[in-house]
């Protein structure tokens, strides 16, 4: 006798896809896994489990245990009973992952998105340090200044524009 394999439909697959992309980073509320490319696949194995795979933007982000929780409660609440949560860190994140909706949700956010503005781009993992100016995001002016290296949370470095005197953060391109 064979045991029956349970499957997951693919339209049952995109349903829950779509369910988990819609988890939002708790660090930045309006942006989902899918605007911040954390989100990677949602498939399911040979045993008919749901396989959630992330790439969180920083291994030591604490948002990543919150971030699996979501997805577990979502999942539960899809009425998806096999799953699991899988991270992957290769390839590692970057901020080129990012969506064009989640570089605008940033902007709304009064946050300069990664590589916006003439910014070079990072050496190795380091951030670099802001050789140009970035754009206000609520000016627009290029008369700005970075404060600190690390802004609201880790991701994040404090800057100034001297044209508004408006502090903000910039998402650090990594
Ligand atoms: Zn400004």
């Amino acid at each position: 006798m064979t045991r029956s394999t349970p499957t997951v439909s693919p339209g049952e697959l995109d349903r829950l896809r779509a369910a988990v992309g819609d988890v939002c980073d708790p660090e930045l509320p309006p942006l989902t896994l899918v605007d911040l490319g954390i989100l990677r696949s949602v498939e399911a194995d040979a045993d008919g489990t749901v396989v959630v795979t992330v790439t969180p933007t920083y291994s030591g982000c604490p948002a990543v245990e919150y971030i699996e929780a979501e997805i577990a409660r979502v999942l539960d609440a899809e009425g998806c009973a096999r799953f699991r949560v899988e991270r992957s860190f290769t390839p590692a994140w970057s901020t080129d992952r990012m969506t064009e909706d989640g570089r605008r949700k940033l902007l709304e956010l009064g946050i300069a998105p990664p590589g916006a503005g003439p910014v070079p781009i990072s050496i190795g993992r380091r951030p670099a340090a802001a050789a140009a100016p970035l754009v206000c995001p609520r000016c627009g002016s290029t008369a700005t200044e970075e404060i600190s290296r690390f802004g609201s949370t880790a991701c994040k470095a404090l800057y100034r524009c001297t044209s508004c005197a408006e502090p903000f953060d910039h998402f650090k391109a990594i």
